[in-house]
């Protein structure tokens, strides 16, 4: 027994992923050689950001190699110099690295502190805000009052970013996380979820409007410069994200 994993479902030793992960590697090798924007782009790749879109009922979404990966990239393609980020004071290492790497000015905020956030955004002066925070944190395993920081995003004008990496698969209708069991927020959203807890297998997938995610796909470095994911990690996930759709419809 492992009390201690990411694998809240247990589908990382399931046989469903190996199998597809062992037939993907079989059929298209083991590596892509190259970039998405290269070479190395795949069907598989799009499958895994239109299942993951699906699940999630948004129109666009980008495959990264990790939510490291996402974190890092994301952040400063989002906001940089002379912008706010608002960032809970127990967020993920790779937001905290995102935030720094994004050069704009990074608001610590008490975790879960909706008043301390609401104060922050409204003497931030600047052109563009964002604020970022886990919704099921890691370490505590506590829910974010989302519903509240989407209200004083939506008075400021900030875009919302939810890493739902610990809700992805577990929280919400189909598993589809904390911000789609509330329906639609009233702030702009750009959502992160990753492939790598309870979907069993790698990666990480941003999902927003088409715009956002066209600015991705041409400016996140952490995506731009890093190789594919290889195709046995994204049959695993395709795999994984299957049985997160069929089980929770039957
Ligand atoms: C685990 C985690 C990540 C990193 O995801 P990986 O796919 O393991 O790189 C990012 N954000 C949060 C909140 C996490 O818990």
């Amino acid at each position: 027994m492992n009390f201690a994993s990411n694998d809240y479902l247990g589908l990382a030793l399931d046989g469903t992923l190996a199998e597809a992960a062992a037939r993907a590697a079989r059929e298209l090798g083991a590596g892509r050689g190259a970039s998405r924007l290269v070479a190395g782009d795949s069907p598989l790749h799009r499958a895994v950001e239109e299942a993951t879109a699906d699940l999630l009922g948004a129109p666009a979404s980008i495959l990264f190699g990790s939510g490291y990966a996402v974190n890092t990239g994301l952040l400063p393609v989002m906001a940089g110099e002379g912008d706010v980020i608002v960032s809970d004071a127990l967020n993920h290492a790779s937001i905290v690295d995102g935030c720094r790497l994004s050069r704009a000015r990074t608001l610590v905020v008490p975790h879960g502190d909706v008043d301390a956030l609401d104060q922050r955004l409204a003497t931030a002066d600047t052109r563009r805000k964002i604020v970022v925070t886990e919704t099921v944190f890691s370490m505590d395993g506590d829910v974010a009052p989302l519903v509240d920081i989407s209200a004083v995003c939506a008075r400021h004008g900030a875009l919302l970013v939810p890493d739902e990496a610990h809700a992805f698969g577990v929280f919400g209708p189909r598993g589809a996380g904390v911000a789609a069991a509330l329906g639609e927020l009233p702030c702009d959203t750009v959502r992160v979820v990753t492939l790598g807890k309870a979907v069993g297998a790698h990666g990480a997938v941003v999902v927003g409007g088409a715009a956002t995610v066209a600015l991705l796909k041409n400016r996140a470095r952490t995506f731009v410069y890093a190789t594919a994911p290889p195709p046995a990690v994204c049959a695993a996930a395709l795999a994984g994200l299957r049985l997160l759709a069929t089980a929770a419809s039957s």
